[in-house]
């Protein structure tokens, strides 16, 4: 049977189908994470069902997600999938992990979606709007999270209380292992994640890779305005910002002190910098860098 397929024009099967090997964590005693290495998320158990966040990035990883969760907890159906942003590779393939089930989403990602049309990635059927959601799902209460533009579009964190734990997908990471952001919103994201500070909780959990505190998440959020400020520089030392290398060494040298022990620091921050330098050069891209990004498709597309 041919996979659900994203927005693949050609032939992806292998890829598409290919399972993945899932560790799972147990947070507390309603929480668990899930990683397939890269990209991590995040379950609960309610009442009678499981509350999945995403759905991982091709249907074979959506299938070892739902192999996972019944690992996990062997007597609940999924019965809410919760997407935490737009992106394929985080929340693409819900008819794959569970079909027929209820999916909460931001009204700008759903509205993406709708707009977009990707095989495999299912319409929400319960759109939010507003900064702060509080929702019952299943027994379980949940503090969603749109304090402002950060990552993707409509992009949801989740704030457990009781566990002192934050949960943001695709943000800021505890280590420099990503460096291509071509959906990140500069001119909104570090004053949105250093919004989440506000809140009282002392684990996070990323969209990837390993777990992290409070000085981890805080010091993410320096190493991304420190990058910031070193592309700024470039221009008024006329470093071409256009190319790789050029702008790699400028940033090594001007961040190495303080930033160069983090893992991935020196394979990445170039490619950091090339996004970042286009930020500038050209005032973000499209509509998304606006200060008011939640005027974005606002009034013209009905869900
Ligand atoms: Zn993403």
């Amino acid at each position: 049977m041919a996979e659900n397929c994203g927005l693949f024009t050609r032939d992806a099967q292998a890829y598409l189908s290919a399972p993945a090997a899932m560790t799972t964590g147990q947070l507390s005693e309603r929480l668990y994470t899930v990683t397939d290495g890269n990209v991590r998320t995040l379950f609960i158990e309610g009442e009678r069902s499981v509350i999945a966040f995403d759905t991982f990035g091709t249907p074979g990883r959506a299938r070892s997600y739902a192999r996972a969760i019944a690992a996990a907890l062997p007597d609940k159906p999924i019965g809410t999938i919760i997407y935490t942003h737009d992106h394929l590779d985080h929340a693409g393939f819900a008819a794959d992990l569970a079909p027929g089930v209820d999916i909460v989403a931001d009204e700008l990602c759903a509205k993406v979606i709708k707009l977009r049309g990707a095989q495999g990635q299912l319409q929400p059927t319960r759109v939010l709007t507003g900064t702060l959601n509080e929702l019952t799902i299943d027994g379980v209460e949940l503090q969603l999270l749109n304090p402002g533009p950060t990552h993707g579009s409509g992009n949801i964190a989740a704030y457990f209380a009781a566990e002192r734990l934050l949960f943001s997908s695709d943000t800021l990471l505890a280590n420099a292992r990503y460096g291509f952001m071509p959906d990140y919103h500069f001119r909104n994201f570090t004053g949105t994640m250093r919004s989440f500070l506000a809140l009282d909780w002392d684990r996070f959990v990323p969209g990837r890779y390993e777990l992290t505190d409070r000085a981890g998440f805080e010091r993410g959020v320096d190493f991304i305005e420190a990058v910031m400020d070193a592309c700024q520089q470039a221009f008024a030392n006329f470093v071409p910002i256009w190319l790789y290398q050029p702008m790699r060494d400028f940033c090594i040298d001007q961040l190495a002190q303080r930033f160069g022990d983090m893992e991935g620091f020196e394979d990445h921050v170039g490619q950091m910098a090339i996004r970042i330098v286009h930020h500038y050069l050209m005032g973000g891209w499209g509509l998304e860098d606006t200060p008011e990004a939640r005027v974005l498709l606002a009034d013209q597309v009905s869900l």
